[in-house]
């Protein structure tokens, strides 16, 4: 809370210079504040009158909660691949705070709950009820909110996915604490706080966020981002909880949950052919399904390439799009943006096409071709199918 304190004000006016958020101005000669303050305090900073008063929150008590929590996001009985990527991750955290690494699971049925221990996972916390088959952001939230209230984990990670980026804010709100989205990186800083760090203002900066005064801190990383953990011997426990059906209401009815999509996931593809505004015409991207049915792998763009309707907007990959991590990546066309890159630079092998040898994409190219990729593409694409066939032959 933000008050001016009348008797005090002499009306000189220095603190609505001091909001850079142009929420103050002067009425009647004193300080009018406007709903979008940002209680950053840097008005009373500059007060010499003391005249302006910032309430804030006693802070929590953070100490007593500990461990990392993972949520064991699954889709239809399987748990999901961004969930040992973000034990990955978790375990290098948990073992910094030398804490324990967590994961919950809500589900029914779930198929390897017992091997998530085999990931770094030293408890595992199963929810395990015919309502939790399918995802009920109400229900979801509710239990895992009571979940962390009892536990108190100190960090929680989810995965950015389409659950994900719903059930984390509404679990973040109901626990009164901060959520980082999209996160890139994750670190332990000296203070022991959790550095979530990520893309801000269009991805031209790095933004390293904490959050020192509530808890637990949390995250949603998106998938791909994070290593997998390689599957080890692991001493973890499975703790099923008890789930009071009859208790738990929601106003959300799922009448039928129906599937749609006519199109390759590049999330999960080995070898990726994608193109840029670089191509020219929406027809270049029949040249590039072509080497990629060469190479049994699909097609992507980038967003320019989507935005001209060149390409589905599913296979757009970058910050606005989707992460991938294929062993081979061909970029045709495509410069290397920062908003692109963060979506494929973690490829095993990347190979650049472009008749601009200064395209940052060079940059993070395992391979680089400076060329018109008009006269390199179908020679390549040629040479490719002669080469099968001879192997076919002899
Ligand atoms: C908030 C925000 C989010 C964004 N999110 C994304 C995102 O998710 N994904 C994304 O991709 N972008 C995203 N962008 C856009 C991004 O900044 C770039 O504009 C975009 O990635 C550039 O796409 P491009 O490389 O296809 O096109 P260009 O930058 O125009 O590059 C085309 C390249 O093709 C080369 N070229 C041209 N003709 C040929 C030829 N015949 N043969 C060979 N090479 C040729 C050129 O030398 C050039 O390097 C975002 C931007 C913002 C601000
Ligand atoms: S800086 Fe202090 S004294 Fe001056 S207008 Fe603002 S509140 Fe009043
Ligand atoms: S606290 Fe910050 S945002 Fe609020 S009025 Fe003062 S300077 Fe502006």
């Amino acid at each position: 809370m933000i008050h001016i304190d009348r008797d005090k004000c002499i009306g000189c006016g220095e603190c609505v210079d001091a909001c850079i958020f142009g929420s103050m101005s002067l009425k009647d000669n004193y300080p009018s504040i406007s709903e979008d303050c940002r209680l950053c305090g840097a008005c009373a900073k500059i007060c010499q009158y003391n005249a302006i008063i910032i309430k804030r929150k006693k802070k929590k008590k953070t100490t007593d909660w500990k461990g990392v929590l993972i949520f064991g996001e699954q889709r239809d009985g399987k748990i999901l691949e961004v969930v040992y990527e973000l034990l990955g991750k978790g375990k290098t955290l948990a073992d910094k705070l030398n804490e324990s690494l967590l994961c919950v699971v809500l589900g029914n049925s779930v198929k390897g709950v017992n091997d998530l221990k085999f990931y770094g996972a030293d408890e595992i916390h199963y929810f395990n009820n015919n309502i939790l088959e399918m995802f009920n952001c109400e229900i979801y939230s509710e239990i895992i909110s009571n979940f962390v209230k009892n536990i108190k984990p100190s960090i929680f990670l989810i995965g950015a996915t389409s659950i994900g980026r719903e059930l984390g804010p509404r679990i973040a709100a109901k626990l009164k604490t901060g959520l980082t989205a999209d996160c890139t990186d994750l670190e332990i800083n000296k203070e022991g706080l959790l550095l979530q760090t990520r893309p801000a203002f269009g991805g031209n900066i790095m933004a390293s966020i904490i959050c020192p005064f509530s808890r637990p801190q949390m995250a949603t990383v998106r998938p791909k981002v994070m290593k997998k953990m390689e599957k080890k011997k692991g001493g973890g426990s499975v703790i099923n909880h008890h789930v009071n059906a009859e208790s738990i209401k929601s106003r959300i009815i799922t009448l039928r949950e129906m599937r749609y999509n006519n199109h390759s996931d590049i999330g999960s593809a080995d070898i990726i052919v994608s193109g840029g505004l670089g191509l020219g015409k929406k027809e270049g991207f029949i040249l590039l399904q072509e080497l990629a049915d060469e190479l049994n792998g699909v097609i992507a763009a980038s967003r320019p390439a989507v935005d001209a309707g060149w390409a589905d907007p599913t296979v757009q990959v970058g910050m606005s799009g989707k992460v991938v991590q294929p062993h081979l990546y061909i970029a045709c066309g495509i410069s290397g943006a920062v908003q692109h890159r963060v979506g494929m630079e973690t490829s095993d092998i990347i190979v650049a096409i472009n008749k601009d040898e200064r395209a940052p994409i060079f940059d993070i190219a395992d391979f680089g071709i400076v060329t018109d990729l008009y006269d390199f593409l179908p020679k390549f694409i040629q040479n490719l199918k002669k080469t099968k066939n001879d192997n076919i032959v002899s």
